[in-house]
């Protein structure tokens, strides 16, 4: 497949839309960046690498973050996970304390803030130093050692995050938090606040195109069943109230951020990350959705 082509005429094709939706200011450190940021990059099942754009600067990785902190938390506790989190698509917002109420405490999916943050609050509860060990796991399946968090973003969210502070209280009044609220919080916006670029992005997120497998060094992150249940979840809940549109139009298991970072993967075949920072009213990077649109519909190939 000539993917360098068919990203290099999607990149110029994408770039020319008109509506492209509005930057992230709710986190004001996260408005600053420059909205006309645009790249792409794919790693096909050889680990050939092909990229356009600003494809090698780092950006918040933001909600996308939340598919790690699951998978590592997954992989430590199995399925005793599912007591603490539900696996069914919220069909709501990503920030949206509703269902909460009715399911008592126990959130939709990992992948809504409600859900992260229980993820947050299981990380401190299995490792020491939960912060250490997230940015080393990440620093090694991405092979790039430069990977950080960025404080200002963590403090700009720290400092503005009524809503999650809201909803980790609400929730530990069900008894689904065990730590302090302020501690869950701590380290759900450091997980957040976590750049990388577009090609580290692709070659994280191999891992779950590959059976649970680093496709290099052949470590089992996880089991197959356990890449099939995160796949799952990435496919039902990664879009939040617009999952259905994105695998209705793309048909590929998928995470968005409000960096406006999105990454894809099509099981043994490709991961692709899309940066743009522009997001549609659902949060989701506008270009980012009609770059992988285009891409499996010029391909002719999803994994449906
Ligand atoms: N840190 C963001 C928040 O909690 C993450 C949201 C997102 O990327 N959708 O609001």
């Amino acid at each position: 497949m000539e993917y360098q082509k068919i990203i290099n005429t999607i990149f110029d094709e994408v770039k020319q839309l008109k509506d492209k939706g509005n930057i992230a200011d709710y986190i004001p450190e996260l408005a600053k960046v420059n909205a006309n940021k645009f790249g792409i990059a794919l790693i096909d099942n050889e680990q050939n690498i092909y990229k356009t754009g600003d494809a090698n600067e780092h950006f918040s990785i933001q909600s996308i973050s939340k598919v790690l902190s699951t998978a590592l938390i997954f992989s430590k506790i199995g399925n005793e996970l599912w007591k603490r989190v539900g696996f069914e698509p919220s069909g709501n917002s990503f920030n949206s304390l509703v269902q909460l109420e009715y399911e008592n405490g126990i959130p939709r999916n990992p992948f809504i803030n409600a859900g992260a943050l229980v993820i947050a609050d299981l990380m401190l509860e299995h490792f020491e130093n939960p912060k250490e060990y997230f940015l080393t796991f990440i620093r090694e399946l991405a092979e790039n050692n430069t990977i950080n968090y960025n404080e200002k973003v963590a403090q700009s969210e720290r400092e503005n995050g009524y809503r999650n502070a809201a909803l980790v209280n609400f929730i530990k009044s069900f008894n689904n938090i065990k730590n302090h609220p302020d501690d869950v919080l701590d380290f759900y916006f450091y997980q957040c606040s976590i750049e990388m670029s577009c090609e580290d992005l692709a070659k994280l997120f191999q891992v779950f195109a590959n059976n649970g497998i680093v496709p290099k060094s052949k470590f089992q992150f996880l089991t197959t069943s356990q890449c099939k249940r995160i796949n799952a979840l990435m496919q039902m809940c990664g879009f939040y109230d617009q999952a259905g549109e994105f695998t209705f139009k793309v048909g590929l298991p998928g995470k968005s951020g409000v960096g406006g970072g999105v990454v894809a993967i099509f099981p043994n075949y490709y991961t692709v990350a899309v940066w743009s920072p522009k997001l549609n009213k659902k949060g989701n990077s506008y270009y980012g959705l009609e770059t992988l649109e285009r891409l499996t519909t010029i391909t002719e190939a999803s994994i449906f």
